[in-house]
């Protein structure tokens, strides 16, 4: 039985990487009808964030992949705050102190530090371990009653992982195939701090087993951290779940990884919602506010990083769960394409029915104090998504469907109104008053008929008529625009026009 889990840790917005990893989450659970956790790892008080675990869960909800367990949607493996969770881990620090896989360690900051300093100087990496503990002046290894006559004394203290002196781990990872890490090289990790609190690995290894996690799907930045990961696993007796690393967002020009700086210099969102800072105000803008439909959104994810092996690229979320294989991820880093995610979303926006488009569009009216109705709505929709990326321009493409030209495109109106223009406009209003039935296609048979006989040459017409209409030189097929804004209108504007 399939149970993955989403671990973010609420120290602000989630950045579309992360909106990545829980999308891909997401699509293994349920195409292994499996179960996706959320799991909110607060241990670091320092680095809590106000909003940013209500932001996460808006987040995921908008992208339309909710998660099936996690706060508020308890199912026997909560709670799934780790700040909840306080309690439990400091039990299992101990038993790997029984078992001689951890110990007690009671360097203060500032000799590390020193010893960091020292080992620069000479070019050396400072590698910290129980093995060569002894080598380091003021931190050598202690015997059990010692160690408790300095707990008992009241010294800081943090538990450290023993990992072996050297030895050669063959880890698994489902995307990158075997890694190998020699465990010489390796520090020995704090698992628990003197504060009384787990750190991250600690917490996150004890709540993967307790949590029953079948499959650890992640962002690469981990991959250092899974050697340690599998020797705890292997200390406390557990089976390990299997690891998925997904590669790094990498900045769509030069180098590195994808940053929040990256999108503010080329003006694209790198949050799915637009997020306020609560210390700073600041506001962050987000791909849901910028309009962007949320199938978009997922579709651009699940293409950063992954892809099925066909041509096909335009994708619901159902069609992803059928085709996703994390045998599929790609090792190297996706770099992001801010003009690509804009074709998914027009792609998406036309794959989107013109009803579903009208309450949207309705919204942009009524902000202009704009009343009609949803079918008068849908058929301007019909007229004009072809052009459209985002439902705000449905407006740009379509809002002479709304109100008459407020003014003429000049360059136009120069070349399209001729001296007998307003003569012919005046012939063309009694065609119009004319045509009983009036559909695009009457009104158009009967105009073209009276150019043909009068020989007048379509531009003559066709031009100033469009101005009079739209007020340039834009939009869908002039008979369809005359006919959806009803005879009345198009009298009138006509009208207007020639004065
Ligand atoms: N809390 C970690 C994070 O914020 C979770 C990493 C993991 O999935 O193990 O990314």
């Amino acid at each position: 039985n399939v149970r993955v889990r989403f671990a973010p840790s609420p120290t602000g917005p989630l950045h579309i990487g992360g909106v990545r990893t829980a999308l891909y989450n997401y699509l293994f659970a349920k195409k292994h009808k499996g179960s996706f956790v959320l799991r909110i790892e607060d241990t670091d008080q320092n680095r809590y964030v106000e909003g940013a675990e209500d932001y996460i869960i808006e987040a995921l909800n908008w992208c339309g992949i909710p998660f099936d367990e996690g706060p508020g949607k308890e199912k026997g493996y909560g709670p799934y705050r780790q700040s909840e969770r306080k309690d439990k881990y400091f039990a299992f620090a101990e038993k790997l102190i029984a078992s001689g896989d951890a110990y007690y360690a009671f360097d203060t900051n500032e000799a590390l530090d020193a010893h960091r300093k020292d080992h620069e100087e000479q070019g050396k990496t400072f590698i910290y371990n129980w093995h060569n503990r002894n080598k380091l002046d003021n931190s050598l290894q202690l015997s059990a009653e010692e160690t408790r006559k300095r707990i008992d004394a009241g010294e800081d203290y943090v538990i450290r992982f023993k990992s072996p002196q050297a030895e050669l781990l063959e880890l698994e990872d489902l995307i990158r195939g075997t890694v190998e890490v020699d465990t010489s090289l390796l520090d020995d990790k704090v698992l628990f701090k003197s504060d009384g609190m787990p750190t991250y690995h600690l917490a996150n290894i004890v709540d993967d087993h307790l949590m029953e996690i079948t499959h650890v799907i992640r962002g690469e930045e981990w991959l250092p951290s899974m050697a340690l990961h599998v020797m705890l696993y292997r200390a406390f007796g557990w089976e390990a779940p299997q690891f998925a690393h997904l590669p790094l967002i990498m900045k769509p020009v030069g180098k590195g990884k994808l940053s929040k700086r990256d999108g503010d210099k080329m003006g694209f969102p790198v949050f799915p919602l637009e997020w306020k800072d609560p210390r700073t105000e600041e506001i962050s803008a987000g791909y849901r506010e910028d309009g962007y439909l949320p199938e978009a959104v997922v579709n651009m994810l699940a293409f950063l990083g992954w892809n099925p092996g066909t041509e096909k690229e335009i994708y619901a979320l159902e069609e992803l769960v059928a085709d996703f294989e994390l045998e599929r991820v790609h090792k190297s880093g996706a770099k992001f394409d801010p003009e690509k995610t804009k074709w998914f979303q027009q792609q998406h926006l036309h794959l989107t029915s013109e009803a579903a488009l009208v309450q949207p569009f309705q919204e942009i009216l009524k902000e202009k104090h704009l009343d009609f109705d949803d079918a008068y709505v849908q058929q301007v929709i019909s007229l004009v998504k072809e052009r459209a990326v985002f439902v705000e321009d449905l407006w740009e493409q379509g809002h002479f469907f709304f109100e008459r030209p407020k003014e003429y495109d000049e360059k136009a109106a120069k070349k399209a109104w001729k001296e007998d223009t307003g003569e012919i406009m005046i012939h063309v209003s009694k065609i119009v008053n004319d045509t009983e039935d009036f559909t695009a296609e009457n009104l158009s048979s009967n105009v073209k008929d009276w150019i043909t006989s009068e020989n007048l040459g379509f531009g003559k017409v066709m031009q100033p008529l469009r101005l009079s209409l739209v007020g340039s030189m834009s939009g869908p097929d002039v008979f369809e625009i005359a006919a959806t804004i009803g005879k009345a209108k198009t009298l009138e504007r006509i009208r207007f026009a020639i004065e």
